[in-house]
């Protein structure tokens, strides 16, 4: 007899998104003649940069000739990926990596569901809350999550540490250890940062109380100001302590293409049982050679193109579109009276609801009176309660149009 693993029974059977999606269908069927705006969604909507298409195109060429043909490539990926991002992410801040500490794969999801693979079950976990919800979830299926209260919405082995705007969004260093702690920024989904002196924080406990952390950077480059650090190892011992995420897809509209890397540098090691320090760059290429067979050749072309410097300007020209919107967004919000965060080094919006209505009762309020869709903040974490996400990826008129339906609106 086959055994399931009971871990994945105790997660929640819904996910977010297909319970917004159930109650959009629900509205369009009684109201067939009403156009909805949908600010939900993460996904981008800007095509691929001209460089990458144009990369793929040379690459499939290749793949059609016996000589230049490419079958299997390397697990951690081809070196003229590895090598262009460490020259053009890394290296221009000052921080200096081996081609070996960066492994290239299908896109951060994967990789921050994944990396619990090569550390022990029984780690205790800190996330900021609310929070992208792989990573608890992904600890839930490993088992290292506990049970959950119904009441809370907490999963009894996982630290919590609230971003509300009673703290500015900045999670207060916990006062116990904990051994894996989740950071993401600029954050999804509130789109906060945190400054270089705030993060460093976070080094320093790490480095004090032997914390792993896991450092998703996936929205680095939409980043403008120049006190948040794009990198956390930009801050001094951060190689001792961090694993760093990044993703293509937000970057550069990767979301169906597939390419992201991790950071794992060699001098970062977690312990045995018996207090032996073992190398999780080490652990993390055996976990990557048995499981993963590498992103494609054509797709790691694409995302090579990127580093071009015609690829350069043309994400800029991306990220600039996405990131207008989210002014124009922000502007427009505030002047609908509501209380706004998020949005300047980040493609998210944070609204407060007002009058603290309950994240889905505003949601659905915005789908019927406004015909505005978002999603409920509280779908992201137990302190999301009383917000609601939108997201600057959607085309600049529908962003001009749902602002002034709001503002018609509220
Ligand atoms: N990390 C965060 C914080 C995200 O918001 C997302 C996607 O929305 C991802 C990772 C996953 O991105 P990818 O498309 O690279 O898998």
């Amino acid at each position: 007899m086959a055994l399931v693993n009971e871990h994945f029974l105790k997660l929640p059977g819904s996910y977010l998104f297909s319970d917004i999606a159930k109650k959009i269908n629900t509205f369009k069927i009684t109201h067939p003649q009403k156009e909805i705006i949908r600010l939900g969604i993460g996904d981008v909507t800007r095509p691929l940069p001209p460089a990458c298409i144009e990369a793929m195109h040379k690459a499939v060429e290749e793949l059609a000739a016996a000589s230049t043909f490419h079958g299997y490539g390397p697990e951690q990926g081809y070196d003229f990926l590895r090598e262009a991002i460490i020259k053009k992410d890394y290296a221009t801040r000052g921080i200096t990596l081996a081609v070996n500490e960066v492994f290239v794969n299908d896109g951060a999801k994967s990789d921050t569901g994944n990396i619990g693979d090569i550390l022990r079950h029984d780690n205790s976990v800190g996330v900021t809350d609310p929070i992208y919800p792989v990573y608890i979830d992904s600890n839930v299926m490993s088992g290292r999550s506990g049970v959950l209260d119904p009441n809370t919405g907490k999963w009894s082995n996982i630290t919590y540490m609230p971003c509300t705007s009673e703290n500015n969004f900045i999670p207060e260093i916990p006062k116990k250890r904990i051994d894996i702690v989740y950071l993401c920024y600029p954050n999804n989904p509130t789109g906060t940062t945190l400054t270089k002196a705030e993060l460093k924080k976070w080094v320093d406990y790490a480095l004090a109380n032997d914390t792993l952390i896991l450092f998703d950077a996936a929205y680095e480059a939409y980043i403008q100001e120049p006190d948040v650090p794009h990198s956390i190892y930009e801050i001094k011992g951060a190689k001792r302590c961090a694993i760093e995420f990044r993703s293509f897809s937000k970057t550069a509209g990767f979301t169906g293409v597939r390419c992201g890397y991790t950071v794992v540098p060699k001098e970062l090691t977690a312990a045995t049982l018996t207090g032996e320090r073992v190398s999780l760059n080490a652990l993390w290429n055996r976990r990557q050679c048995t499981k993963f067979n590498g992103a494609s050749y054509i797709t790691q072309r694409a995302a090579e193109a990127i580093y071009s410097p015609e690829g350069q300007q043309q994400i800029q020209e991306t990220i600039d579109y996405y990131m207008t919107n989210a002014r124009i967004m922000r502007e427009g919000l505030e002047e609908a009276g509501l209380e706004v965060y998020g949005g300047v080094n980040a493609p998210y919006i944070w609204v407060k609801t007002p009058n603290n209505t309950p994240s889905w009762r505003f949601f659905e309020q915005m789908l019927y009176e406004a015909n505005v869709v978002g999603t409920p903040g509280v779908g992201f974490g137990p302190s999301g309660e009383g917000y609601i996400r939108l997201t600057a990826f959607g085309e600049r008129a529908n962003c001009i149009e749902a602002m002034q339906r709001i503002k018609n609106w509220l």
